[in-house]
């Protein structure tokens, strides 16, 4: 065993007994999952993401503070399905955190158990420079799959730890309640727009237009984190103006002339809204997210006034 092994090795024991008595330190790559961890784990975990929600979690400028904080993390929990294959794996190489490598016991991927749309037939591809080449990655927009991670989420801290076992337990299912409760909430509000016809900048949304009845035509991207281009903008506008589509969704990340543009020639509203925590301030836990997205667009479908 060479020096630096050994010296880390010692570290890393010194770090595992550090944590056993305080808080599991967690790190997540979106402030979504940090709110569902939060959630679950309570005073039992400290939790902080890498991405924050106002940013294109494809593309995240990750901090080289991150590595340090990846260093010392317990567990760390990812979107997965390529979602930030574009800049995590080198923090998680360079973190140097056994426990937190892909298949260790820190690490989870909250995908694993959730309802993945948008899933490819056949062989998986990047053509083209697709970014959703395993199904859709956004799928922490419905509810019922936020539910899922919760769960996947309390499996593992109980796992972490054993004492706190019913503590997680106490939480989940209070979260639970919050969320059932919520989502009798959401659907009432957005029933009277079923089957409504809808664009979307990116192909964020297909979750939450499955949950809400929503039918998302098309996309001002080509495809996913391909740019507009005006021949397939074209095409777009004309189908709008064909199936009468009154609600362009764009994400608060992306240039808004295209999609002014297009809202000019079709009668669209383009109505920017977040598709996670954090995306604006007034959104810090999950509940609040679907609460202020649901408000948010059925306000501009009443303004639009498409029914
Ligand atoms: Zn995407």
């Amino acid at each position: 065993m060479n020096r630096f092994i050994q010296a880390s090795t010692v570290a890393l024991a010194m770090l595992t007994t550090a944590n056993a008595a305080g808080p599991i330190k967690v790190i997540t790559t979106t402030q979504d999952l940090a709110a569902i961890v939060a959630e679950v784990g309570g005073d039992k975990v400290t939790v902080e993401s890498i991405a924050k929600g106002y940013q294109d979690p494809h593309f995240v400028e990750a901090k080289a503070s991150f590595i340090i904080k990846l260093h010392s993390a317990e567990l760390l929990l990812v979107v997965g399905r390529d979602l930030e294959v574009a800049w995590l794996p080198p923090l998680i190489t360079q973190s140097r955190n056994a426990r937190i490598q892909p298949g260790g016991a820190g690490y989870l991927d909250a995908s694993q158990t959730v309802r993945i749309l948008d899933v490819p037939a056949g062989q998986l591809t990047r053509a083209m420079g697709d970014v959703h080449p395993s199904g859709n990655p956004h799928y922490w927009l419905d509810p019922g799959n936020g539910r899922q991670i919760a769960k996947a989420v309390q499996a593992k801290l109980a796992d972490m730890s054993r004492a706190d076992a019913p503590y997680f337990a106490q939480r989940y299912a209070d979260f639970d309640r919050r969320l059932t409760e919520g989502e009798k909430r959401w659907k009432s509000a957005m029933a009277p727009y079923k089957g409504l016809k809808i664009v979307t900048y990116h192909r964020s949304w297909t979750n939450f237009a499955d949950a809400f009845g929503l039918d998302v035509i098309g996309y001002v991207e080509p495809k996913p984190g391909i740019p507009p281009s005006p021949g397939h903008t074209l095409d777009l506008q004309q189908e709008m103006k064909l199936k009468n589509v009154k609600i362009l969704l764009v994400e608060p990340y992306f240039d808004m002339k295209t999609p002014n543009a297009m809202g000019r020639d079709t009668g669209a509203k383009v109505l920017v809204m977040p598709p996670s925590v954090g995306g604006v301030k007034e959104i810090t836990n999950y509940i609040q997210l679907f609460d202020y997205d649901v408000d948010l667009l059925a306000s501009a479908i009443k303004q639009a006034g498409t029914r």
